[in-house]
């Protein structure tokens, strides 16, 4: 096993950092690399081998994909609606993180190739209701993604399958549907709804001050996927014999205010909800549909919701803890 080589790309990152831990306890040995300083990744990990190298140009992703058997490419400039609505050119630029590191991948003979895609592919007119039917595979044609960070992530998909039928080399894309957990952006502006909600559910129980702010009218609907479903799809998928793109995703679905809901019971308050109309919200409906990943593994992510905000509300109360400590 270890003289197989791994890459991580965006290892610094949320799902990364998981990644390269899942990966070190099968005994693989992980090449992990972030644009970021180290001390600003989620996880070290001092078993694999980091370096920090930014991945928009080729002469590094050279030097990332040297000697690798397996790469996974998560590097991308992302975050929440907050972000992407906001920050669509920025997005767009990862397509040079996607385009450079699958070419110098294919350069150095790797034998596979994933890339972390996402369920802002899907096309905005099957999104309108909040009684969304859930999304398959398919319904990211014809194409109508979210505006910038959704037509990246299907520019670089098409461009993992004409590597592939072109070129030889084994790619396999995942469509992650908001990924969530400990360790991963919980402030600052990139965060995703799991996390804004922990935070404003955490900050109300340590403060006292017993208010939450909810982005657009709370009855918008998402579902969400715990890290270690996530991290356990993107293995599975990856060694598998399964080459088009695949949901990774839970089909829990639930409103904003549903999400706040279980939030404040595992925090055991109530908050007072302010709606805040003008705020970013992005489609408004989203689920997975989980019917082709059911026909070729016999599995789906099925964390319960309340269970994986349980630990990613205990992680995040932790962080504004020691942030309130140190104000
Ligand atoms: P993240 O922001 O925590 O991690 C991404 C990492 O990529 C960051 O650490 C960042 O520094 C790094 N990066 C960005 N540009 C880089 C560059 N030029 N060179 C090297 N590193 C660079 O995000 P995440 O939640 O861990 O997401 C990982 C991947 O999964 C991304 O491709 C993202 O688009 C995709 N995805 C995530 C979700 C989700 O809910 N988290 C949903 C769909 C898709």
């Amino acid at each position: 096993m270890a003289s197989t080589l791994t890459l991580v790309t965006g290892a610094g990152g949320f799902i990364g950092g998981h990644l390269v831990k899942a990966l070190l306890a099968k005994g693989h040995a992980v090449r992990a690399v972030d644009q970021k300083a180290k001390d600003q990744w989620w996880q070290l990990h001092p078993e694999a081998e980091s370096l920090q190298l930014d991945l928009r140009y080729l002469e590094n992703c050279h030097k990332a994909c040297k000697g690798v058997n397996y790469v996974y490419n998560l590097a991308a400039d992302m975050g929440g609606m907050g972000f992407i609505e906001t920050h669509k050119a920025e997005c767009m630029l990862s397509v040079l993180v996607s385009t450079h590191v699958l070419l110098a991948a294919k350069e150095a003979g790797a034998q596979r190739y994933f890339y972390s895609s996402s369920a802002c592919v899907y096309a905005a007119d099957k999104q309108t209701s909040a009684a969304v039917t859930p999304l398959k595979e398919s319904d990211a044609y014809p194409a109508m993604p979210e505006d910038g960070y959704g037509w990246e992530k299907l520019f670089s998909e098409r461009m993992c399958r004409h590597f592939r039928d072109d070129y030889g080399i084994t790619t396999r894309v995942a469509r992650f549907h908001n990924v969530y957990g400990p360790n991963g952006t919980w402030t600052g502006g990139r965060e995703k709804a799991p996390a804004a909600i922990c935070r404003k559910v955490a900050t109300a129980a340590l403060t006292g001050r017993l208010e939450l702010e909810v982005w657009g009218d709370g009855n918008q609907t998402r579902s969400f996927t715990y890290i270690d479903d996530c991290v356990k799809g993107t293995l599975m998928l990856t060694r598998s014999d399964f080459g088009e793109p695949l949901n990774i995703g839970s089909s829990e679905l639930v409103t904003i205010n549903q999400l706040v809901d279980i939030v404040e019971e595992i925090a055991g308050i109530s908050v007072d909800r302010k709606y805040n109309l003008g705020a970013p919200t992005g489609v408004r409906g989203r689920n997975s549909d989980n019917t082709l990943i059911l026909e070729q593994f016999e599995w789906e992510p099925s964390t319960r919701l309340a269970d994986g905000l349980e630990k990613n509300y205990r992680w995040v109360f932790d962080q504004v803890a020691a942030n309130l400590r140190k104000a």
